[in-house]
């Protein structure tokens, strides 16, 4: 039998719940892109894409190519300076970031 003191613990921890949005739980349980993740480290994925050695791409300047203008980059889902990357199995990379992958908008 649930105590009173129980019932209302339960009430108020899910009370919460409605205060975050169901996309920031998604990109939480993502989490970020670790530097030293095998896939991060093979596309030379860095949070700073000044930062990288670049290379002019697709008719676009190096310095032009940014995680936040990349196709792979969920902009609707960002928060902060970070959102999903589809490359990355939607974990979270930093909009100012820059890897191998990068492909501009369509
Ligand atoms: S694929 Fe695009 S958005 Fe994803 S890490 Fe590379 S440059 Fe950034």
């Amino acid at each position: 039998m649930t105590t009173r003191r129980e019932f209302l613990k339960r009430s108020s921890a899910l009370a919460v719940l409605p205060l975050i949005p169901a996309m920031n739980l998604e990109a939480l349980a993502a989490g970020k892109v670790p530097m030293d993740d095998p896939a991060a480290k093979a596309l030379r994925y860095v949070e700073d894409a000044t930062t990288a050695k670049r290379a002019d791409k697709m008719g676009v300047a190096a310095a032009d190519q940014l995680c936040s203008n990349c196709r792979f980059y969920i902009t609707a889902k960002a928060e902060g300076d970070f959102a999903p990357c589809l490359l990355f199995q939607n974990r979270l990379v930093a909009g100012p970031g820059w890897c191998a992958g990068w492909v501009p908008m369509a």
